[in-house]
C-alpha cells in the first residue's frame, strides 16, 4: 500500500513535470527563444528535499539542453558529493531557461516571464528547502537582501500558501572566480544536512503537538 502510494505520487510528479516542460516548449511568448537557444528545464529527482535553483544556462547548458552541466555545474556537483549528495538526487533548475546572449544577467521581465513556469515546478516538486544559487535567484524569494550577508542562514517565507525555508548560497560561477567567495560557497553546504534535520525536528514537533490537542 506504502509502496504504490509513493510509486503513484512519483509518477505523477514525472508525469506534470513533463507536461510542464512540453507547456513551455509550446510557448512562443517567452523571451530568449531565438534559433540558437534551446529550452533548459529542471532535471533531478521530483521527489528531491532539496531544489537549487541557479540563474540562466550558459553554453554548455545550452548545447546539452541541461542545467548546470559546465565548469559552475562540475563545481555544484562536487560540492554536493562532499555532503553525500548528487545530482540525481536533488533538483536542479534555473530561473530563465534560455541562454541570454553572451551569458549576459537576466533581465527583470525576463525572469518575470519564465515565472509562472519556475513557480509551477517548485509546487509540484514540494521540496523541503529551496537553495538559491546567486542574488537572481534569491532576490524572487527574498528581494531587497544581499547576499553577502544572508549566504548560509536559512529563513522561512510564505510562497504560494505555503511555509517554505529558502537556504541562499552563492552562485557556483561566482565562488570559481574568487577564493573566498569559494570557501564561503562550501561551507554554506555543509549545513544543509544539519538544516534539514533541524526541519524534520520542527517537523516532528509540530505533528506531536497536533496530536495533543487532539486528544
Ligand atoms: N549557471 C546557471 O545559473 N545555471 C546554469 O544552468 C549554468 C550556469
Amino acid at each position: 500500500m506504502g509502496h504504490k502510494w509513493y510509486t503513484n505520487m512519483h509518477m505523477d510528479k514525472e508525469k506534470a513535470l513533463r507536461e510542464l516542460k512540453e507547456e513551455m516548449e509550446k510557448d512562443k511568448g517567452l523571451p530568449l527563444r531565438t534559433n540558437e537557444t534551446r529550452l533548459v528545464f529542471g532535471e533531478g529527482d521530483p521527489n528531491a528535499e532539496i531544489y537549487l535553483i541557479g540563474e540562466a544556462p550558459g553554453f554548455h547548458e545550452n548545447q546539452q539542453g541541461r542545467p548546470f552541466v559546465g565548469q559552475a555545474g562540475k563545481l555544484l556537483e562536487r560540492t554536493l558529493e562532499t555532503i553525500g549528495l548528487n545530482r540525481t538526487n536533488v533538483y536542479i533548475s534555473n530561473v530563465v531557461r534560455f541562454r541570454p546572449p553572451q551569458n549576459r544577467d537576466p533581465l527583470p521581465e525576463e525572469i518575470a516571464a519564465f515565472q509562472p513556469y519556475v513557480d509551477r515546478e517548485i509546487e509540484i516538486i514540494n521540496p523541503k528547502v529551496i537553495v538559491t544559487l546567486g542574488r537572481f535567484s534569491m532576490g524572487k524569494f527574498l528581494p531587497g537582501e544581499l547576499i553577502s550577508r544572508i549566504h548560509g542562514k536559512p529563513r522561512e517565507v510564505k510562497f504560494k500558501g505555503r511555509d517554505a525555508t529558502i537556504v541562499p548560497m552563492y552562485h557556483p560561477a561566482a565562488a570559481l572566480r574568487a577564493g573566498a567567495v569559494m570557501e564561503q560557497f562550501k561551507e554554506d553546504f555543509k549545513k544543509l544536512p544539519q538544516i534539514l534535520k533541524n526541519l524534520e525536528d520542527n517537523n516532528g514537533k509540530k505533528e506531536e503537538a497536533n496530536q495533543m490537542e487532539l486528544l
